[in-house]
Formats: C-alpha cells, sequence, structure tokens
C-alpha cells in the first residue's frame, strides 16, 4: 500500500501545495529557520516574520554573531522565545563546530539545541533528500485517521505507529515531499474538526473514514488535568519617554523576556509595591492566558504617586513596548491596559 500512498501523495503535493517562501529554496539554513518558527506559531504569522529575519540574519554566521538580545527582539510576534534562544546558540555551535554549515541526517542534526525528532526529520527530509520521517500534530492526524489507531495518543504504542507508516512513507528518492504532503494534508484538508475526506488524496485508503468516524482519531484521553493558577500583578506606568518595562531572570519560566514591572505568587500586588516604592491603588485591566500546564491571572494596576524609575538595566521606558522581546502575557498586558484607556 505503500507505493500507491506515496504516488497519491506526490501527486497531492505537486498540484496543491501552498507558495509558501520557505519552499522556494533548499537552503538548509532557510529551512531550518521555517521549521522553527512553525513550531508553535501559525504559517499567516511567520509568513509575515520570515523575511525580515532573514533579512537581518541572512546566514548561520550572521546570527552567530548577534547577540541574544538582537536575536530575540527580531523574534518579536512569534512567541515562545525559547525557541530564538535555542536557534541563536545552534549557529554558535555550527560556526564554532562545523564551519557553519548544518549536518546533513537527522541524527547530527539533533545534537543540536532546540532541534528534535520531528524538526530533524523535516530539515534533512526537505533539505539534504535524506529518506526519513517527520510526525509534527498535522502528520499525527492523518496518519492516525489513515491507520485507525486505536492506542491512545502520545502513547509509545501510538508513536510507534505513527513513525513506522511515516517512515515507510518517506523511504523514497522523493521524502522531502511526502513529508511536506503529509503536513500539508494535515494542515488544509484533514482538519481537527471538519476533515474534508470528499477531497482527500487518502480517501480510498483511509481507515478512519471507512469506519465513518474520522473525529474518533487521534484518540484522546478522557482524564482532565487540574492546571495550577499563577497569579501576576502588574504595573502600568507610562512616563513621556514611554511605558516601563522590566526583564525576567535569565532563567525560569519567560527566560530573559520583558513584562510589566511585576509580581508573581500569592501577595503579588502587596510585594510589587513594597519593591517599587509605589502604592498600586487602581486595578485597570486583567488578563487571563492558557498555558499547557498552567493558568496565568494576571491584573494590571496603576500607581499614585507615580514612582521614580530606579537606575537598573532590567528596568527602562520603551517608547513602542509592543516592539520588546515580550512573553505572550505581557503583551496581552500591554493590550489589556491600553485598551482600557490607561
Ligand atoms: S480521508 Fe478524511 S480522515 Fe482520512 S486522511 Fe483524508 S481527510 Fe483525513
Amino acid at each position: 500500500m505503500a507505493t500507491a500512498l506515496q504516488r497519491a501523495l506526490l501527486r497531492y503535493y505537486a498540484s496543491n501545495h501552498r507558495d509558501l517562501p520557505w519552499r522556494r529554496t533548499r537552503d538548509p539554513y532557510r529551512i531550518w529557520l521555517s521549521e522553527v518558527m512553525l513550531q508553535q506559531t501559525r504559517v499567516a504569522t511567520v509568513v509575515e516574520r520570515y523575511d525580515d529575519f532573514l533579512s537581518r540574519f541572512p546566514d548561520v554566521r550572521t546570527l552567530a554573531a548577534a547577540r541574544e538580545e538582537q536575536v530575540c527582539e527580531a523574534w518579536a510576534g512569534l512567541g515562545y522565545y525559547s525557541r530564538a534562544r535555542n536557534l541563536h546558540a545552534a549557529a554558535r555551535r555550527l560556526v564554532a563546530e562545523h564551519s557553519a554549515q548544518l549536518p546533513t541526517t537527522a541524527d547530527a542534526l539533533q545534537i543540536l539545541p532546540g532541534i528534535g525528532r520531528y524538526t530533524a526529520g523535516a530539515i534533512a527530509s526537505i533539505a539534504f533528500g535524506e529518506a526519513v520521517p517527520a510526525v509534527d500534530g498535522n502528520v499525527e492526524r492523518v496518519l492516525s485517521r489513515l491507520l485507525a489507531i486505536d492506542a491512545e495518543a502520545g502513547s509509545t504504542a501510538a508513536k510507534r505507529r505513527l513513525w513506522g507508516m511515516a517512515a515507510q512513507l518517506a523511504a523514497c528518492d522523493r521524502p522531502g515531499e511526502i513529508n511536506q504532503a503529509l503536513m500539508e494534508l494535515g494542515a488544509t484538508i484533514c482538519s481537527p474538526r471538519t476533515p474534508s475526506c470528499g477531497s482527500c488524496p487518502l480517501r480510498r485508503y483511509c481507515a478512519a473514514r471507512a469506519e465513518g468516524d474520522p473525529l474518533r482519531y487521534p484518540r484522546r484521553s478522557r482524564r482532565r488535568v487540574e492546571r495550577p493558577t499563577l497569579r501576576l500583578a502588574f504595573l502600568w506606568h507610562r512616563t513621556r519617554s514611554g511605558v516601563w518595562l522590566e526583564r525576567r531572570p535569565l532563567r525560569g519560566l519567560w527566560a530573559g523576556l520583558w513584562q510589566l514591572p511585576g509580581e508573581e505568587g500569592p501577595s503579588a500586588r502587596a510585594r510589587l509595591s513594597r519593591r517599587l516604592g509605589a502604592r498600586l491603588t487602581r486595578r485597570i485591566a486583567g488578563v487571563r492566558h492558557e498555558l499547557s500546564h498552567r493558568i496565568v491571572l494576571a491584573s494590571i494596576y496603576a500607581a499614585s504617586p507615580p514612582p521614580t524609575l530606579p537606575h537598573r538595566a532590567t528596568l527602562r521606558s520603551f517608547a513602542e513596548p509592543l516592539g520588546a522581546p515580550l512573553s505572550a502575557v505581557a503583551r496581552r498586558a500591554i493590550i489589556a491596559a491600553r485598551d482600557a484607556g490607561a
């Protein structure tokens, strides 16, 4: 069956794939960058940011020579800044140890920071033509349905079947196109809630479609995991030179990113007030933000009388705070404060 499926995928990809900037190149650096950007960010957002990033850092050497803060600035709008830091660290390692060249196999790529099994498979197959699989969330959905995999998503048994099938499909002379065809199918036709089976090139082979219930796959656990709540208190303070922001510590949650000056945990408001020597008199906005492992509830306060800016490298005012490397919750807090007219 693999051969018929391969043919169907290649035909589909040849005539239906979206024309995206990273599909017009075989440059491994550009393909690597696109894969990292796409890990947790929508395609439309990546399209907007991709060329700008490349104009600042057109190759591995330029990226490696930059300061981490510059890389994070160019990453603004894409979120999950640990990806930018890993990209930068990997570029430095490539320059130091590999003459600025990316390794050409999936196994060797995985020694670099931020490159896991999926990303390594995607880069190796697309840029170097290595016949290796690449299973991301979209491919997981397509193959779970194609094979009607009954094992719970994420389990060892499910992963073994998914990666095994993906490896069979990639075992040909155009593995990059096969992998991208599967990704494209998951992104455009085999969608999570409304798969368009009638126009799917795999419909003749799809077990979930034959059962009449594609939405049953991938099988998800019904157990609900309670997520703990993290409470934040932020200060909104705008002066003529801009809005105060504070840089978070270099380790831990949102490491090294900027946010409104804040404290977290119980009594966050009182501690923030003490630390800045300001009375936080008025709650001007609130933000609820969901992370995979916790719920964040942030309150944004105004101070009276206005505090004076202490001399600290980690606290300064930004004329355009949304242009700084921010965590997603900090970005939302700034927008919420502005929307509230503060
Ligand atoms: S036939 Fe339907 S469920 Fe099966 S892979 Fe295609 S879109 Fe997905």
